[in-house]
């Protein structure tokens, strides 16, 4: 079994993305900008706006939080993104999902400036990245392909299941693969809830991207020996040992799948690292494409 460490391959990122950075402040450019829209704080949200701000601390990017209260009306959230829209000063912004029920959160996305969509969620960026066209790529898909190219797993012909097909992963990542690009040329599957042989899937399957959101789903028996497993999936479950009270599992069980897996990517450690350096890389496309 090789661990696919995301820990490690996102610090490469970063210091690439931080190479970079000096290079622009040495040649007066402008220093990329990330913006983040947190309404409400409820759930893991504001943690995971903290650590996209530490990030970009950590690359030298500049970052603002825009933060409002979860009784913010539809109208007004639209009036605060068409202003970050329009703000110079920042390259790109995310808005942090999930918004409160009583905001249509399709309506939000679609008032993004386009060439500020680093989360790569509005109808255009979308569109363009399932035609195959140069865009913002959603940051989870994205950093599943840097994983897999940084460890040298070529999926050309590969049978790969994708579980799960939500907008920000299961989609993206299964058009991604099945492209005739370099990191792609897979057979791609997607199973989902409606799925009702997906044992058989797996045991069928040279690479499963899990993004379910159910701890320990993936056993051992449902894999083939030296398969590759990406498991995006993360759930929070109670844990009185630990100080936080609770702790992080993936869709895999990880011990079961151990002694048969090829490659696999831990959880923490894995893809959700990779999720906020593809962010950041993202800024810097967005800042650079306005020199
Ligand atoms: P989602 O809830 O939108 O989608 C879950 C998908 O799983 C659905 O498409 C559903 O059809 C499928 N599913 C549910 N039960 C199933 C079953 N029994 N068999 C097969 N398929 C089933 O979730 P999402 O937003 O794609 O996130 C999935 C998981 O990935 C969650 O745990 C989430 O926290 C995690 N996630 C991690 C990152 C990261 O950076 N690591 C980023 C985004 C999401």
């Amino acid at each position: 079994m090789k661990i696919i460490d995301g820990k490690k391959i996102s610090n490469e990122v970063l210091d690439e993305i931080k190479v970079l950075v000096g290079h622009r402040v040495k040649n007066n450019l402008k220093i990329p900008h990330l913006a983040a829209v947190l309404v409400g704080d409820e759930g893991p949200s504001q943690t995971y706006v903290n650590s996209k701000i530490k990030a970009c601390k950590r690359v030298g990017f500049q970052s603002s939080l825009f933060k409002f209260d979860k009784s913010i009306s539809e109208n007004k959230l639209i009036n605060e993104i068409q202003k970050i829209n329009i703000n110079d000063n920042i390259d790109g912004f995310i808005v942090q999902l999930p918004l409160p029920v009583k905001i249509n959160q399709e309506k939000i996305l679609n008032k993004v400036n386009p060439d500020k969509d680093v989360d790569g969620f509005h109808p255009l960026n979308y569109g363009k990245m399932a035609l195959g066209i140069e865009t913002f790529l959603p940051a989870t898909p994205a950093g599943i392909i840097e994983l897999i190219q940084r460890s040298n797993i070529d999926l050309k012909s590969k049978k790969c299941l994708v579980i799960g097909r939500s907008q920000i992963v299961g989609r993206p990542i299964s058009i991604l693969l099945s492209q005739n690009k370099i990191f792609g040329n897979a057979t791609v599957t997607v199973a989902h809830s409606k799925s009702d042989n997906l044992k058989e899937l797996c045991l069928d399957s040279d690479v499963i991207i899990s993004a379910i959101g159910i701890p320990e789903f993936i056993k051992g028996e449902m894999i083939k020996t030296g398969s590759t497993i990406i498991d995006v999936g993360i759930s929070r479950v109670n844990d009185n040992s630990s100080v936080k009270g609770y702790k992080i599992i993936g869709d895999v069980d990880f011990k079961s799948v151990s002694d048969k897996v090829g490659y696999i990517t831990p959880v923490p450690g894995g893809v959700g690292p990779m999720t906020i350096a593809m962010l950041l890389k993202n800024t810097l496309k967005a800042c650079s494409l306005k020199d």
